[in-house]
């Protein structure tokens, strides 16, 4: 075993603080970087050592790759973490660690690349007898291709960026004279979020529910999962509320969907945490593979109520070269579900950044709110909207949903718009009470 003794955390907001508190629970030190907006946060006053590493706008600070490093060889960290969005699933930056010996904490350069492109990512999924939807193999190279495919494929199709992340660059089609339109339009967006305009194809699957695997590999080969989640509840491609396990599946078909991840994840020799997501067919009883995500997921918490595990730990000890416990050990049980909270209108979700005039967090058994704001502090304007996740566990979804409502109740923000009444209402939706949704609720209703 090589022992980790430093972690620097590469992020901010809610993830720093829930990464800062297991790497200090592991006896570790945590060094957090921050931008010139951040320097308030919890974590900056928790933190073994602070580094201030730059401007607001995220290219100064948490995308500043230079800086970032810099401040690891200050601290003398001898690991990263990088949490979610920013770099963390940046081969580049993964690269730039290990030539500077620090290790970073997620899964190997090559496996990040493999899935990178969600294009390629399918066509290796195929090959490794994972289903998938049907759609383009590959890229799209032009418009003749683009009809071809589509009248192939047969309407609705859904034109998605290769890069993609976070809905973007995504554009269903129902009918051929809207496809030129909706191509150029997905290409400008995904060129001007990932600076990559690779599109590729797919069949749109009317109603599905989002279904995805959360999956653990060591050094040594061993992959074991950590359940499912259902994360159907959305609203323009982005989830809202995630729910483990995702009971509209039957007992056959989750232990096929836990298994068709784990073949996965040993077929592309993945290491650490990660993510296979799918899209769950509710009519035919059947699931697609649509991407992984090689990084630790804004939900992972429901899957830590339901199985007890610490999944940060988990990447920690991985990255340590520890092995994994087998996969009869891990014991999944009751259901848990989040709410995200953001500083948003609960309307039209227009974020309303600001500050927190008065803030108390709900408690009581089994309910964990996952959030760095506290009452007086500044929500900024320049990142994510995000400001916590409110997650409970109970025996079963029925009680889940009850103990959910009371923590909702019970908390209070104020002097910010948030999306609390959202996620009220969501909880008193007879549709959401019987399960009766999928990706579309949203936008439907
Ligand atoms: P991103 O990486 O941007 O999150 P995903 O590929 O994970 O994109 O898809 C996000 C969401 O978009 C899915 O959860 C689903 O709601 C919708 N979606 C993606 N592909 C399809 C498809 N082929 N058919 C229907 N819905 C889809």
């Amino acid at each position: 075993m090589r022992e980790i003794k430093r972690i620097l955390i590469a992020n901010r907001g809610e993830i720093a603080l829930r990464a800062l508190r297991t790497i200090q629970e592991m006896g570790k030190e945590a060094v957090v970087v921050h931008s010139t907006a951040d320097k308030d946060a919890l974590y900056v006053k928790y933190a073994d050592a602070s580094i201030c590493i730059g401007g607001a706008r995220s290219s100064e600070s948490y995308l500043h790759i230079p800086a970032i490093i810099t401040a690891c060889e200050i601290s003398e960290a001898d690991a990263i973490f990088p949490g979610y969005g920013f770099l963390s699933e940046n081969q580049n930056f993964v690269e730039i660690c290990e030539k500077h010996n620090i290790k970073f904490i997620g899964p190997s350069v090559e496996a990040m690349a493999l899935m990178s492109d969600k294009s390629k990512a399918k066509q290796m999924m195929m090959r490794a007898g994972i289903p998938v939807v049907p759609g383009s193999d590959g890229a799209i190279k032009d418009m003749e291709m683009a009809k071809k495919l589509a009248s192939e494929i047969g309407y609705p199709v859904i034109i998605k960026a290769a890069a993609g992340g976070g809905g973007r660059g995504m554009r269903v089609v129902e009918k051929e004279e809207d496809l030129e339109k909706s191509f150029w339009s997905a290409e400008s967006e995904a060129m001007s979020a990932f600076g990559d305009g690779t599109m590729y194809m797919e069949k749109y699957i009317s109603n599905p529910r989002h279904i995805e695997v959360q999956v653990l590999g060591d050094e040594y080969g061993n992959v074991i999962h950590v359940g499912e989640r259902d994360c159907s509840m959305q609203r323009r491609h982005q989830k809202l509320i995630e729910e483990s396990p995702a009971v509209i599946l039957d007992d056959e078909t989750r232990a096929q969907l836990h298994q068709t991840a784990v073949n996965a994840a040993k077929a592309i020799g993945y290491t650490g945490a990660g993510t296979f997501e799918f899209l769950y067919d509710q009519r035919d009883n059947k699931f697609y593979f649509i991407e992984m995500n090689t990084r630790l997921q804004v939900e992972h918490c429901v899957s830590e109520m339901c199985s007890g595990l610490d999944l940060i730990e988990w990447m920690i000890r991985i990255s340590q070269g520890e092995r994994l416990p087998e996969q009869k050990d891990i014991k999944l049980s009751g259901h848990s579900i989040e709410c995200r909270i953001t500083a948003e209108d609960p309307k039209s979700f227009t974020p309303n950044p600001g500050k927190i005039t008065k803030y108390v967090a709900p408690g009581g058994r089994n309910v964990r709110m996952d959030s760095h704001v506290y009452e007086g502090y500044s929500v900024p304007p320049y990142y994510d909207s995000m400001i916590g996740k409110l997650i409970v566990h109970d025996i079963d979804r029925n009680r889940a949903i009850a103990k959910m409502k009371v923590a909702l109740d019970e908390l209070i923000i104020q002097g910010i718009k948030t999306t609390k009444d959202f996620h009220i209402n969501m909880m008193n939706n007879d549709d959401f009470i019987n399960n009766l949704y999928d990706t579309n609720y949203l936008a439907k209703h």
